[in-house]
């Protein structure tokens, strides 16, 4: 079969400076990492409290592993389902405070998975329009209207709102912490705005899941309205350190959800081990306040020093820090430059970011220290002179 299509399409993404290539890490997430042999400091993980490696969770999973086996065989309504699956729903329904819990293999699979299942044809959806690709893919799969709003901006999801008397169920979705720019959805006022206007609220808490809160249960915690959101979406494969992904919210929603949403269906069951790891690490994460403390306490450090050096950085609270260099051949030569000095934090490019605000996306760990911060600092000044970023 003639293949021409294929090579123009690939020159095209070439030209714009967005082709995508895969680096290969031989060490686990950890502050120091290899690629082919060369020690980089690791700055753009999402293992944020750097559990993914823990002596706990490995033991936990070790140990699951050594009496369940690698593989579950199946789906969980089928023959894939084990007592450390169960187990795991539980632990999640405790820590985010709701009746009941259901996994799902990934973020991005929950996501269209209860998208897809509790909106449809005649409903209508408003999405920020930052919110996560699995958001995106999960309302166009569900055949609801899907409406975008300017990011955050509560005036404009007012007026959509006032618009929409004409569908049968609203919904409002949002990332409880934006994935690209760290910051945080303004929840008080979507859950004000949907009793007003009768809509439902669906949070995908990826990045604010063991990050945020007194306890690490998230946004919601952060804005004390655990009981407020009545779909909290989120993934184990970021701040949890494991895989798989889970949604809590109301019993009748998850019992609706294990027959409707075809992502839970036909998905085999995620692996017993992994299950049994991730109920470790979510009883770390309640009872450690020093990780998040530590973290954070990193983050602030390093906003407030990039930003005296000149470089665009927005306030936050949130380990995610983007750098926004511009455009993407440029944002491409600054990973390229940090890399050869010593730091790997890849560019982030369209379609994951508008065109034109193409960034170093830093994320930090707990397992990072205040001397690896500073390392980061100086790295970036010389990086960020040398091109012309900064004065
Ligand atoms: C990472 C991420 C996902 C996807 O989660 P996976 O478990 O990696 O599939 C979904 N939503 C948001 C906001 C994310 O950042």
């Amino acid at each position: 079969m003639n293949t021409k299509w294929v090579e123009d399409e690939l020159k095209v993404i070439k030209e714009k400076g967005l082709y995508r290539q895969l680096k290969t890490i031989e060490t686990p997430p950890e502050p120091r990492i290899k690629i082919r042999g060369k020690e980089l400091l690791l700055l753009s993980s999402n293992n944020y409290l750097g559990l993914a490696s823990d002596d706990r969770l490995i033991q936990s999973a070790t140990e699951v592993l050594q009496s369940f086996g690698v593989g579950s065989g199946g789906a969980r309504l089928t023959t894939g389902n084990t007592i450390w699956h169960d187990q795991l729903e539980k632990r999640v329904a405790t820590f985010k405070k709701a009746e009941s819990a259901l996994l799902f293999s990934s973020g991005y699979l929950a996501n269209v998975g209860v998208l897809s299942s509790v909106a449809g044809e005649g409903d209508v959806i408003l999405s920020d329009e930052l919110n996560h690709a699995s958001i995106v893919d999960g309302c166009r799969l569900s055949k609801a209207k899907t409406i975008i709003y300017h990011h955050k901006s509560m005036n404009d999801l007012e007026e959509k709102l006032r618009m929409t008397s004409v569908f049968k169920k609203k919904f409002i979705v949002t990332d409880g912490v934006f994935s690209m720019d760290g910051d945080l959805a303004p929840l008080p006022e979507i859950v004000a705005l949907a009793r007003k206007y009768n809509a439902y609220v669906i949070m995908d808490d990826a990045h604010g899941t063991g990050v945020l809160g007194e306890h690490g249960r998230g946004t919601a915690e952060h804005f004390n309205l655990e009981h407020e959101i009545d779909l909290v979406i989120g993934t184990f494969s970021k701040a949890v350190g494991t895989e798989g992904a889970y949604v809590a919210g109301k019993e009748v929603w998850i019992q609706y959800l294990r027959n409707k949403a075809r992502s839970f269906i036909f998905q085999t069951a995620m692996a017993p081990s992994i299950a049994a790891a991730t109920i470790t690490s979510i009883d770390i994460i309640e009872q450690n306040q020093q990780l998040r403390q530590h973290l954070l306490r990193l983050g602030k450090m390093l906003r407030k020093q990039l930003k005296l050096l000149g470089f665009r950085v927005d306030d936050g609270i949130t380990p995610i820090i983007p750098v926004i260099i511009g455009e993407a051949k440029l944002a491409v030569e600054f990973a390229k430059e940090l890399e050869e000095q010593g730091i790997f934090a890849p560019a982030i490019r369209p379609p994951t970011v508008p065109i034109g605000q193409c960034r170093i996306r830093i994320s930090l760990m707990a397992s990072h220290t205040e001397e690896q911060i500073g390392e980061v600092i100086e790295v970036f000044q010389r990086v960020g002179q040398s091109l012309g970023v900064i004065q």
